[in-house]
């Protein structure tokens, strides 16, 4: 079992990256690939840069070159759904690209040939039991009270659902009413997690989860200060969650070993 992990900018996975046992460090498609373990797994972590198309080269080079054999995207995103907060943690169980449509050829939304708009997320349940137990029992300590409460945040809820991704910043309220309307079930919106999960898929169902902290509401401007918010409060949630899941997968891997 080797895990790969990505987030899609350098601060996303700096809480990764500072707690792995670096092994070796190798420079491919201008990016930086870091193989070693981490929670007693087989890791190997990449910072892909923003958008679907980074996300996606990143992913198949994790699993086609560094031959991961799962995949987590961890980052932030901006929230759809009313009830989501910032510091809000969403598990995708399912994810779709919002800006995708070669209609009249194609049903919107659907990727031309493959026959689906939708790709699952394998590991949701286990990151779902990841989350829960992080913010239940180490979030107080990575983040104090009176650090989250600076980002109007206390305890985080957890929810699982659908992700929705497209190429652009969903910072305009009438687009994020567009995307509600035409797609009511989507949780939150960011800019990679529909391509991780797509070329999972099709690279042999390599079975993924994708973590996201909810940075900001998809529509005014951006209520906290984005970089502050990032570095103080989502790396250790997503980082914590993700090192949790890390632990889970590697020692259900271990109890089939024996
Ligand atoms: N404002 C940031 C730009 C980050 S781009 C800056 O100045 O550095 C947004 C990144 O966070 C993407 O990787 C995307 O996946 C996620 N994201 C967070 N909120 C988002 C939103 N409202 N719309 C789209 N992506 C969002």
């Amino acid at each position: 079992m080797k895990i790969g992990i990505l987030g899609a900018m350098p601060e996303e996975i700096a809480f990764l990256g500072s707690r792995m046992g670096l092994e070796r460090q190798t420079r491919m498609a201008q990016r930086d690939f870091l193989e070693g373990t981490w929670e007693g797994a087989s890791v190997v972590l990449a910072y892909s840069r923003i958008g679907k198309v980074s996300a996606a080269l990143t992913t198949a080079l994790l699993i086609g070159t560094f031959r991961a054999t799962h995949v987590i995207l961890t980052g932030v995103a901006g929230a759809l759904d009313r009830a989501l907060r910032v510091g809000d943690v969403v598990i995708a169980d399912r994810l779709m690209q919002h800006d995708l449509d070669a209609s009249p050829l194609f049903p919107r939304y659907e990727i031309p040939l493959l026959g689906r708009s939708t790709f699952p997320c394998d590991l949701a349940d286990s990151a779902l039991t990841a989350a829960h137990a992080y913010i239940a029992e180490d979030f107080r300590r990575d983040v104090p009270p009176e650090r989250a409460a600076a980002f109007g945040m206390s305890r985080p809820n957890v929810r699982r659902g659908l992700i929705v991704s497209g190429d652009q910043f969903l910072d305009d309220p009438a687009e994020g009413a567009r995307i509600r309307g035409d797609l009511p079930e989507a949780l939150c919106v960011e800019m990679e997690g529909a391509a991780v999960a797509q070329v999972c898929y099709e690279m042999g169902n390599v079975p993924c989860a994708v973590i996201r902290v909810i940075s900001d509401d998809a529509g005014h401007s951006a209520a906290v200060d984005f970089t502050r918010f990032v570095r103080d409060v989502a790396e250790f949630l997503t980082g914590g969650i993700a090192a949790r899941l890390v632990q889970s997968l590697h020692e259900e891997a271990s109890r089939q070993d024996v």
